[in-house]
């Protein structure tokens, strides 16, 4: 039988309740144990697919097409949990299905309620990862205690130990220890306030893990141990770290996380290997080269929505012992200031994936520079279908080209609709999702990055480069490399006689790890620095 670990959160959003599930996921895995990561969201949206990235950050995809909370690419990048639909509920999720059983006449005579309809739905979510392969199942519970709408999943985990014993869950409380300066100390009350709130609605918390800017003492410890009534060594530190987020593991393994809910939870776990984790952190502190990379989007000054692609460049500096400096410039000023005053001096330019109108000019006018000044380019997705425009524009003389997202009158539709798209008219769930195989052009840059010619790799998208321009491309020197298996469908394009140009219509940063550098970006990162070394010698 599984155990059970949930994570809550208490008196701010934003401590890293992802990063801390993720790390602790990664710490029971190296210590030989079998584990699934799950989030529970409490908003009403089905899913995070119709949120604005300003309200949600990015859109974390799955292999099975689940568009969920970014958090799962934590999960994703710190551990080996596979994760699927069952891996994030949202409110609006466990309230969908709730009231379809309702319309089914599941409850028939009955009265729906909160308790116990909702937490009994949310209850069987908790089980879903579950399994006689499985040693522990970690549940993140979004949102801070406190919030109205997280209530019925608290009540939910709360009753959850009651059904199956105390002695297979664990409570990890997330909190902050605001240090004052006026008062000059670390100041408790914040987290006895949040224990205390939980403890009303009747749950003790086993662990607290304490965010800090500095170091608690012994009597810190022991007071929030005191108020919150747990044991001292039940209080743990986790310090801000401004140098990497894969410094959380370590710094949990200092305080003696693992070792306490592995005896908590009685769990039979081998020790702790962390090698390939010290060999990344030596790697992240000692970087023998620097690289600058321009990542031109129009939600350039929102941190997290693109998240797994800013990851997912760092991992292949990490691959390359490089430190990976990135310009987040916004896709509008570069139609507004011009490519060449904002982009001139880095060493790769790439271009991401997006929905929408604003910024696209300038993210034409950026892959122009790239083609045309020979800097390494990485196109994804939208950033593919922009490379597309600006080739058929300037190289094929299609005038006004562009993708019908944008212009529907456009006389050249070099990107359109896809065929299954075409009846669609409901926005939720409904574009081109999830892991699809391509095969690859065996001599391709694409091939050679990934080492072999079958991928597999995640969509999110509903249009896509128009067939009927194929052979106008191929004569001026666009390369379609990579193809869904029938052929169809383009998935990879790239010019042969520049130094590093690619696009894919896919999003391959959510398949990347920090020890396991996605091969595009590998590829790519290689490539700017190469670019970078010839400059160099250039100007020696
Ligand atoms: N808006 C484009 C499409 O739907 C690109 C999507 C994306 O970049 N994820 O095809």
């Amino acid at each position: 039988m599984s155990k059970h670990i949930f994570v809550t959160g208490g008196v701010v959003s934003s401590l890293g309740k992802g990063l801390t599930s993720a790390s602790i996921g990664m710490l029971l895995e190296q210590r030989g144990l079998r584990v699934r990561m799950q989030k529970l969201d409490p908003y009403i949206n089905v899913d995070p697919g119709t949120m604005s990235p300003y309200q949600h950050g990015e859109v974390y995809v799955l292999d099975d097409g689940s568009e969920t909370d970014l958090d799962l690419g934590h999960y994703e990048r710190f551990t080996n949990s596979p994760l699927n639909r069952h891996s994030n509920y949202t409110a609006g999720q466990i309230y969908k299905s709730v009231i379809e059983k309702e319309r089914r006449g599941e409850f028939l005579g009955q009265t729906v309620q909160v308790i116990p309809h909702v937490t009994n739905e949310i209850k069987a979510a908790l089980v879903k990862p579950a399994g006689a392969d499985v040693d522990v199942v970690i549940t993140e519970i979004g949102g801070t205690v406190g919030d109205i709408e997280s209530q019925p999943f608290l009540e939910a985990i709360r009753q959850f130990s009651l059904d199956v014993g105390k002695e297979n869950c664990l409570y990890i409380h997330l909190t902050l220890v605001p240090y004052l300066k006026a008062a000059a100390e670390l100041k408790t009350k914040p987290t006895q306030h949040s224990v205390g709130q939980l403890r009303q609605i009747g749950i003790q918390p086993d662990i607290l893990v304490c965010r800090t800017e500095r170091s608690l003492s012994h009597d810190n410890r022991a007071k929030i141990a005191l108020f919150c009534n747990v044991p001292v060594e039940a209080v743990i530190e986790e310090k801000d770290k401004d140098f990497s987020v894969y410094e959380v593991p370590m710094s949990l393994v200092e305080h003696g996380a693992d070792e306490l809910i592995v005896r908590k939870l009685a769990l039979k776990a081998g020790p702790l290997n962390l090698d390939r984790w010290r060999d990344l952190l030596q790697r992240l502190r000692n970087p023998e080269h620097d690289v600058r990379i321009a990542v031109v989007g129009k939600y350039a000054e929102h941190r997290d929505a693109y998240k797994s692609i800013y990851e997912a460049l760092d991992h292949a500096g990490v691959h390359h012992r490089a430190r990976v400096h990135i310009d987040r410039i916004h896709s509008e000023t570069v139609g507004e200031e011009g490519a060449e005053r904002l982009l001139a001096g880095v060493d790769g330019i790439l271009v991401p994936g997006g929905f929408g109108e604003r910024g696209i000019e300038g993210k034409v006018d950026t892959v122009h520079f790239a083609r045309s000044k020979g800097v390494p380019f990485f196109g994804i997705c939208l950033g593919m279908q922009c490379a597309v425009a600006e080739f058929a524009r300037n190289v094929v003389g299609l005038e006004r080209a562009n993708s019908s997202e944008f212009d529907t009158d456009t006389p050249h539709p070099v990107i359109c609709l896809l065929d299954e798209q075409k009846k669609i008219t409901d926005k939720g769930g409904t574009m081109r999702l999830g892991a699809q195989p391509a095969k690859l052009t065996p001599g391709s840059k694409a091939a050679a990055c990934y080492g072999t010619e079958e991928v597999s790799e995640r969509h999110r998208h509903r249009y896509e480069f128009n067939n009927d321009y194929r052979r106008r491309f191929a004569d001026r020197g666009m390369e379609f490399t990579g193809t869904s298996p029938d052929g169809l469908l383009v998935e990879v394009v790239e010019i042969s006689d520049h130094p590093w140009f690619v696009g894919v219509q896919y999003h391959p940063e959510f398949k990347s790890q920090p020890t396991r550098a996605h091969p595009l970006f590998a590829g790519f990162v290689g490539a700017a620095l190469r670019h970078r070394l010839a400059r160099e010698n250039a100007t020696a």
